[in-house]
């Protein structure tokens, strides 16, 4: 009999597409791949569901599927029940989410075969018949893995040892047997350390709670020992037959972590992030749905993978925005976590020393369970901090006195110093002396940054690059001059201040090449590199022991900033750095220079803590209204033509507001603050309730009217729900 079937495909169209099979609806299982020919092009659809055809009629005017591709679901039941809650709440078009979803390869209609290779085993002995040199090798390499190892490990041992395996296995002394290629060699274990009393707690804690969908939040504070307390638990799981699934930022920690989780678990590890190739990700997807990748740690798109035996979900930096998607799709992966954690019916750990608003709030409303790590895990106290006024600090690099003169003391005694600045490149801003010309982006209301290495200026908002001019293209002047310092200015002003000591500089340029910044990073963990110069990439998660003194430049612009998370960022920036002084044995120490040291924004947080100034912030929130105590959805628009994306937003206004409703305020539509980007000009419309439900409600009443206007063809919009960034 034949069927029609109910197909995502991926478009923008918000419904699903009926194709006619010859197929029984019985063949069909959700979560199946097939490709279809859409809008002339083929394209790859998942199956959502399918009925059979009742009569000839029926499905007659159906175009019929090109292939199917999978003979079972490649996406298991409960990560399309997810990959559903997501395309409703995030109002985004069920197709488009399922590519977010799966690997790119899958998505592209690969097969999904596990990738196998060769594997060898050693034979029992009967004879110890003599053998030649690389043969002896062999035997006695396998005799140290009775579990078998791979040719390719084999041949990274020993080099090419081809011929020598086959003619071994014509003598009938090895056996090879293909297994699932495994992404990562195993090392050699450390010995886990002994929990301490804070760190047995948090794992009990949530150990007892393993049979059961609970979520905690950890406060640990920096070196409080999280990580092991992931592990430990990690092991527990594993040893219960049970997958853990971590997620990590985005930025350059998964070299250290990863390596950490290697060197304590004797088991399968699946790393998922952007280093990665097409195909590891596909191989590393599949094998953690086969049940092969028993710990899967990944960023934020690694919440998506299948775990047919999952124990447990740990997000590591619960606070850190890289975990918000912002573009397409923009989903939360914390809030993904939590729904997929539901229907396994397993806990969620999530940890920072700067726990996010949103995830205290949680605690308040006692939605999560609240865990504490107080002390620093290796005895070590916090760093003492300072506040600097930087009225009279040097005019180009911005450092003062005090400041290099604390790092001359720090690196006498031996010690390493860490600057932070939130700005790469060399300066801000390029202006001629005499005429007062500003070197501007031709695409975005923005100034071109400096960057003098590259001999180029850099727009950082659309990307586009000029050559760094040698005099003023308004008057002629060679008078240009570069006002304020990024890091490439600091570090060349550094290496002339301290001629003796290597510096090296760590932001997103100089860690551009694959590998660069695990080469840094051991470069300071041998002490190669004395003084490091860095953007946030630096303050993530790092533990160098013998860094003492902590420098913090130019942090003011987060005391005004027009976005209203920017006092809460800029409290988990400070604290995150600070935590980067002091790890080891060594005492440490914290030098802030601010314009406005005497801000009541450092006292609180400096003499109280980021617990107590997050609850400040928190119940700030709370009395004005707003998110996390609130719920807040954005819908943006950008076009060429200077009132389009204003015109636009101004009649999905007036759709919003035919609907009676009173719950759901709609503010706007208001030019975005950079109103010119890349070339096109932004608008946003903001919508607030109280309450979850009408908010989303109201949107699923009338996203199919906003993306049916005729002006919605002439321009891009967007919808974001739980927007984290609105600048
Ligand atoms: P966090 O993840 O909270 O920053 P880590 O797990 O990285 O903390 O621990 C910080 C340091 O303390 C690391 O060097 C780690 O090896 C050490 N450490 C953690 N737990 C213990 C423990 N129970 N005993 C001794 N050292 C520990
Ligand atoms: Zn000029
Ligand atoms: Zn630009």
């Amino acid at each position: 009999m034949a069927s029609i079937v109910h197909l995502a495909i991926p478009t923008p169209l918000r419904q699903l597409f009926d194709y006619l099979t010859d197929k029984p609806a019985s063949f069909w299982q959700s979560g199946m791949r097939v490709r279809v020919n859409f809008a002339g092009r083929s394209c790859i659809a998942i199956v959502i569901r399918a009925s059979d055809v009742q009569s000839n009629e029926e499905g007659s005017k159906l175009k019929s599927i090109d292939e199917i591709i999978d003979a079972q679901p490649l996406l298991p039941e409960e990560v399309l029940q997810t990959v559903l809650w997501v395309s409703r709440y995030y109002h985004h078009p069920l197709g488009e989410c399922l590519q977010t979803v799966l690997p790119k390869r899958l998505r592209k209609g690969d097969s999904s075969e596990l990738q196998h290779e060769a594997w060898w085993f050693k034979n029992e002995d009967s004879d110890n018949k003599k053998t030649g040199e690389k043969q002896q090798a062999i035997l006695s390499l396998l005799e140290d893995y009775p579990e078998g190892i791979s040719q390719s490990a084999i041949k990274a041992q020993l080099g090419n040892v081809s011929t020598s395996l086959k003619s071994l296995q014509q003598q009938q002394r090895i056996t090879q047997k293909p297994q699932a290629k495994l992404p990562i060699a195993r090392t050699e274990l450390n010995l886990p350390c002994a929990l301490n009393s804070e760190q047995q707690q948090v794992v009990d804690e949530v150990w007892q709670s393993r049979e059961q969908f609970q979520p905690f939040l950890l406060e640990g504070i920096t070196g409080s020992g999280k990580t092991e307390a992931y592990i430990a638990l990690s092991e527990k799981m594993l040893a219960a037959g049970r997958q853990v699934l971590i997620l990590i930022p985005e930025i350059g920690l998964t070299g250290q972590f990863v390596e950490r989780f290697k060197q304590r678990l004797n088991t399968s590890i699946v790393v998922l992030n952007s280093a990665i190739s097409d195909g590891e990700r596909k191989q590393g997807w599949l094998l953690a749905r086969e049940g092969l990748g028993r710990i899967i740690i990944g960023t934020r798109s690694a919440v998506f993978t299948p775990l047919p035996e999952a124990g447990l979900i740990i997000i590591d930096e619960e606070h850190d925005s890289s975990y918000k998607q912002q573009d397409g799709l923009r989903y939360h992966a914390r809030q993904v976590a939590l729904i997929r954690a539901q229907k396994m019916g397993v806990p969620v750990l999530m940890g920072s020393a700067t726990p996010s608003l949103e995830s205290l709030y949680q605690v308040k409303q006692q939605r999560f369970r609240f865990l504490q790590l107080q002390q620093r895990a290796t005895g070590a106290s916090l760093p003492a901090v300072h506040l600097i006024d930087s009225q009279g600090a040097h005019p180009d690099h911005g450092l003062t006195e005090q400041l290099l003169k604390k790092m001359h003391q720090h690196l006498e005694a031996g010690n390493q110093v860490i600057l932070f600045i939130n700005r790469r490149g060399y300066a801000p801003v390029l202006m001629c002396h005499d005429c007062g010309w500003q070197a501007q982006c031709n695409h975005c209301d923005a100034r071109m940054v400096v960057h003098k290495q590259r001999h180029i200026l850099f727009c950082h908002h659309c990307g586009s690059i000029q050559r760094l001019p040698d005099k003023c293209p308004e008057c002629e002047s060679k008078q240009l001059k570069s006002y304020g310092a990024g890091t490439e200015k600091i570090e060349q002003h550094l290496q002339t201040l301290f001629p003796d000591t290597p510096v090296i500089r760590v932001d997103r340029d100089s860690t551009q090449r694959v590998n660069a910044f695990d080469k840094m990073v051991s470069e300071i963990r041998q002490g190669q590199a004395r003084i490091l110069v860095g953007t946030q990439m630096l303050a993530k998660g790092h533990d160098f022991h013998d860094v003492t003194l902590v420098g913090v430049l130019d942090t003011d612009q987060g005391l005004y900033s027009a976005d209203f998370r920017a006092t809460e960022n800029l409290a988990q920036m400070i604290t995150q750095v600070t935590g980067r002084a002091g790890r080891g044995a060594k005492e440490g120490e914290v030098l802030i220079q601010s314009e406005q040291p005497q801000h009541p924004f450092w006292r609180n947080l400096i003499r109280e803590g980021y617990a107590l100034t997050a609850d400040k912030l928190l119940q700030e929130r709370i009395e004005m209204g707003m998110p996390p105590a609130s719920h807040w959805a954005v819908i943006r628009a950008e076009a060429k033509d200077r009132s389009l994306a204003m015109d636009f937003l101004g009649e999905v206004a007036g759709i919003l507001g035919s609907q009676s409703q009173q719950t759901v305020m709609v503010m706007g539509p208001v030019p975005a603050i950079m109103e010119k980007k890349g070339g096109r000009y932004r608008a946003q419309l903001l919508l607030n309730s109280a309450e979850r439900k009408p908010l989303h409600q109201l949107l699923d009443r009338c996203t199919d009217s906003i993306s049916r206007h005729k002006l919605a063809r002439k321009l891009r919009w967007s919808m974001d729900i739980d927007p984290i960034d609105l600048l």
